[in-house]
């Protein structure tokens, strides 16, 4: 408890300094954290491999590539991105120059996912130094070998007094929710969120909250199914379906549901082999209480492609369940796996049902090549983002914002948008001294028809 205290004391009056708003020095930081990521890239590489077994493609392609990008990006547009954006002045503040300054919070905490355990501490982490903040980051406890090497890379960077990680599970975020922050970054599951959301309301602290849910993915009978199999099948099982914008289940119209099964059966076996136990690319499940968790999802259901599980090895086959009930247990909650439930539809109606059914999904995914249903879709539907015929794209644009909406989070990040989530916006005014018309001041006798006129001529 005291060492966590005397952290933040040290890092506010570090931030007092104004050290943190040079942004020379801010570019200097991230420079030097680029420089010791890349130096580290196979270590990065083995440590993930070593957690769940993550191929060294994905963990490029997830991971480390979309940090490096995201380095880069805040490297070489951070002057611009940190300059007070000069807004028009309006008729109340004429004559003005009005500005939106970008100033950073504070003291940020940051608490981080297993699932991507690299990017999703990482990327906060850049954005929060780039917009001028401290950091305190707590990994997860979940990967041991990744969130080793993360505390490794940030306390090799920093001093203790501009970022920091602490490590533990959920008595040290208890501890660290316990404490005044000036922002809260927080990533993971939506029961936790709630706990993070209480913990900032009590301080009146702001929070973005990443958080999951069950992001359908819709599919009508317009596509070219092979096309939708092999996008499926990739965007499904990166990571093991452990991705928390994975298409967590599909409906699909049910003219053409065996075909889609068929074809998904094909690409499964295409991409990760007749056994895909043995396939080096086919990640394993975080630990033993999410395979049992997984396992409980396949019984009483009817699985028409894989459910095969082996405890020890941590091993979830990819697996197809064709038209679970809605009470069963894996339509309940977030699959978090390689499992996919196939349901179907025949008319709009059937859409909504399921849709509604649940809370605000993360991601929301449509196939399909006709524009009025596409458009239909993306138009009725609140969900956090998406993508129209392939999953989890939307996620590679750093010009997106990625973020959830109702319960799959608030708030949203990514490129620029990142630099923003850790900045206020401040509103300055700043008022010209040669003319001062009289027509706000007291008294206003003979004043209001003018001021009237004003209000509808600038309006
Ligand atoms: P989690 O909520 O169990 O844990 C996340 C973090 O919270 C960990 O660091 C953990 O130590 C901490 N934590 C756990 N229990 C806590 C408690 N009671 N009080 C305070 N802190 C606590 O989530 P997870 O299992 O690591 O990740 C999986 C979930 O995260 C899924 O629901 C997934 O959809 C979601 N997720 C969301 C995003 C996103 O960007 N929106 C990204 C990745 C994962």
């Amino acid at each position: 408890m005291t060492n966590i205290l005397e952290i933040i004391a040290a890092q506010r009056s570090f931030f007092k300094t104004q050290k943190t708003k040079d942004i020379s020095f801010r570019i200097t930081l991230l420079k030097a954290l680029k420089k010791e990521i890349v130096s580290n890239e196979k270590e990065i590489y083995e440590a993930l491999r070593k957690d769940f077994n993550k191929p060294e493609f994905e963990s490029f392609l997830s991971e480390f590539g979309i940090v490096i990008s995201e380095l880069n990006l805040a490297i070489n547009n951070l002057r611009q991105w940190s300059k007070p954006e000069r807004v028009k002045s309006s008729m109340l503040t004429f004559p003005s120059k009005d500005y939106i300054y970008k100033e950073p919070y504070g003291a940020v905490l940051i608490i981080g996912p297993w699932n991507y355990p690299f990017i999703l501490t990482m990327e906060p982490l850049i954005m929060a130094i780039a917009a001028g903040n401290t950091v305190i980051l707590k990994p997860s406890e979940l990967t041991s070998y990744t969130s080793k090497l993360v505390s490794g890379i940030v306390e090799t960077i920093f001093p203790k007094t501009i970022a920091t990680t602490v490590n533990g599970g959920v008595d040290i975020a208890t501890e660290l929710l316990a404490q005044h922050w000036d922002y809260i970054f927080f990533t993971g599951s939506v029961p936790v969120g709630k706990i993070v959301a209480l913990a900032a309301a009590k301080n009146l602290t702001p929070v973005t909250l990443e958080l999951g849910g069950k992001s359908p993915c819709i599919i009508d009978d317009t596509v070219n199914i092979d096309l939708v199999a092999r996008r499926l099948v990739w965007g499904k099982l990166l990571n093991a379906g452990q991705t928390c914008i994975s298409p967590d289940y599909v409906i699909v119209k049910s003219s053409i549901k065996s075909k889609l099964i068929d074809a998904l059966k094909k690409q499964i076996t295409r991409s990760y082999g007749e056994n895909p136990e043995e396939s080096p690319d086919f990640p394993r499940i975080i630990n033993t209480k999410n395979v049992l968790r997984l396992k409980k999802m396949l019984e009483d259901v009817n699985i028409v492609f894989g459910g095969i599980v082996n405890e020890e090895t941590r091993y979830i086959s990819p697996t197809l369940i064709d038209n679970p009930g809605l009470d069963s247990e894996v339509m309940k909650e977030e699959i978090f796996g390689p499992i996919l439930p196939i349901l179907t539809y025949d008319t709009g109606q059937d859409i909504e049902d399921l849709i509604w059914y649940f809370d605000k999904p993360l991601s929301l995914y449509v196939f399909s090549n006709k524009k009025p249903f596409i458009k239909d879709i993306l138009n009725k539907y609140s969900f956090g983002g998406g993508s129209v015929n392939d999953p989890l794209i939307h996620f590679g644009n750093h010009r997106l914002p990625f973020g959830g909406v109702g319960a799959s989070g608030m708030g949203a990040y990514h490129g620029k948008l990142g630099f923003d989530t850790f900045s206020h916006s401040k509103a300055i005014s700043i008022r010209g001294n040669w003319t001062d018309p009289p027509v706000r001041y007291a008294p206003y006798k003979g004043k209001l028809g003018l001021l009237k006129k004003m209000f509808k001529y600038f309006s």
